[in-house]
């Protein structure tokens, strides 16, 4: 695609785009009284307008019904986390059945991790990408010990070359073939939070099941960001938080993946509640477990009815729009933004930039930039970008489909040639 770093082609661009009315659904952040250029939504999304509607639905309810609105409200309780099944399982390419939104995050990884991570002492190792988040790190390091096996041994990392800041895919495959009969698993993000960079899933899970491992995706920046299709691509399963690319605001619910093939098998070991438990006898409060069928049935506890409103507020949005509208777009501004950071590096002597992000990618852009990192982003930050420090001195972007526009990134590059 042809770019040029004016006013003119980025209004252009917008007066062009379909999703351009999305904007004024959101509250854009305002800065010295304009909207601030808001470049973080890969770590919180913008709020929608309709959340507090949302929430008041449900505040009315409980005034009205109190504990009958589990039955008698308009969206019942009882039900509720139903009436996020459709919409997930759209945004994560899964049949509704092998979704559920419940808890957070990290809580979700290790409930997956108790069901899929069944290590025995010849196949033991987990294979993840080194630099992962740190919950993940976390997580993994406690399960391998909780099991009994020492971190260093059990867990696997795969590093890019010497040089390099992405991982090949051909690396992450020849070390999984390594470790072949000992891994138990193998635990990827969809999109790395540092570099940027959206992972080759369909592949690797394939190689795992080839070595006899099952395959496990954190999704909390690739859900509601690239096209994803956990069920074709035959993942085990997968987790993802909704308050990054799904605008659902801070410490919003996470959403569960678990292929349709282990939903039926009550023999999968799990960590159980009475909110996983067989509806149709869920208050009946009798003794043996029997989950329900699908993702559901991991359920622990009845659903967070507030925070999963702002969710439900989000998935409407997104009912509108298919996830391939959204990556045009999105690859369209993520395209400009790069154009428009090296134009400027051109321009202004004082910039130096290498971008890290590699050809695989989705909304966000990660730079590295030089000694003079920081003194850079305070600059962005005083004229109103709202982007994303990372220690020791990358500069993370992420322009969104559904409230960035072209004129955002045009003015952005306006800010770094000022510097
Ligand atoms: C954002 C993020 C988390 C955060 O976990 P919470 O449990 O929601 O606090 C975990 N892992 C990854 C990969 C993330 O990007």
């Amino acid at each position: 695609m042809h770019f040029e770093n004016s006013l003119s082609f980025a209004s252009s661009m917008d007066s062009k785009d379909s999703l351009k009315d999305y904007r004024s659904r959101f509250f854009i952040p305002q800065y010295n009284g304009q909207d601030s250029i808001y470049l973080t939504g890969n770590s919180l999304g913008l709020q929608p307008k309709s959340a507090i509607d949302k929430i008041q639905q449900e505040l009315k309810d409980w005034a009205t019904y109190g504990v009958e609105g589990h039955f008698d409200g308009k969206n019942p309780w009882f039900h509720y986390h139903k009436f996020f099944s459709e919409s997930s399982a759209k945004i994560v390419g899964a049949k509704p059945e092998e979704v559920v939104v419940m808890n957070n995050l990290t809580v979700n990884l290790h409930l997956m991790m108790v069901s899929f991570y069944r290590p025995n002492p010849a196949r033991y190792k987990i294979i993840m990408e080194a630099g992962a988040f740190p919950s993940d790190q976390y997580a993994m390091q406690s399960q391998a010990e909780f099991h009994g096996y020492k971190y260093e041994d059990a867990v696997i990392e795969v590093s890019p070359r010497p040089g390099e800041h992405a991982l090949r895919t051909e690396d992450i495959l020849s070390v999984i073939d390594e470790h072949a009969g000992q891994v138990a698993l193998v635990m990827f993000s969809g999109v790395q939070y540092y570099t940027g960079q959206a992972f080759d899933m369909k592949t690797i899970t394939k190689k795992a099941h080839d070595v006899g491992a099952r395959a496990g995706f954190d999704l909390a920046h690739a859900a509601g960001n690239l096209e994803l299709q956990l069920h074709e691509w035959d993942v085990d399963f997968a987790v993802w938080c909704s308050y990054k690319y799904l605008n659902s605001g801070p410490g919003g619910v996470s959403g569960v993946f678990v292929h349709e093939k282990h939903a039926n098998n009550p023999e999968l070991p799990r960590f159980a509640g009475w909110w996983g438990h067989n509806e149709s006898e869920r208050f009946l409060m009798k003794k043996g477990f029997k989950p329900e069928y699908g993702a559901a049935g991991w359920q622990l506890s009845n659903a967070p009815v507030m925070a999963m409103a702002v969710h439900r507020a989000s998935l409407d949005i997104f009912d509108e729009v298919s996830m391939a509208q959204l990556n045009i777009k999105a690859s369209q501004l993520n395209r400009y933004l790069q154009f428009v950071i090296e134009d400027a590096a051109r321009s202004n002597d004082k910039l130096s930039f290498e971008i890290i992000t590699p050809e695989d990618r989705g909304c966000q852009l990660s730079v590295l930039t030089g000694d003079t990192g920081k003194a850079l982003f305070d600059h962005l930050t005083k004229q109103g970008v709202i982007a994303d420090w990372r220690e020791p001195n990358v500069i993370r972007m992420a322009p969104v489909p559904l409230y960035n526009s072209f004129e955002d990134i045009y003015k952005f590059g306006q800010i770094l040639k000022s510097y």
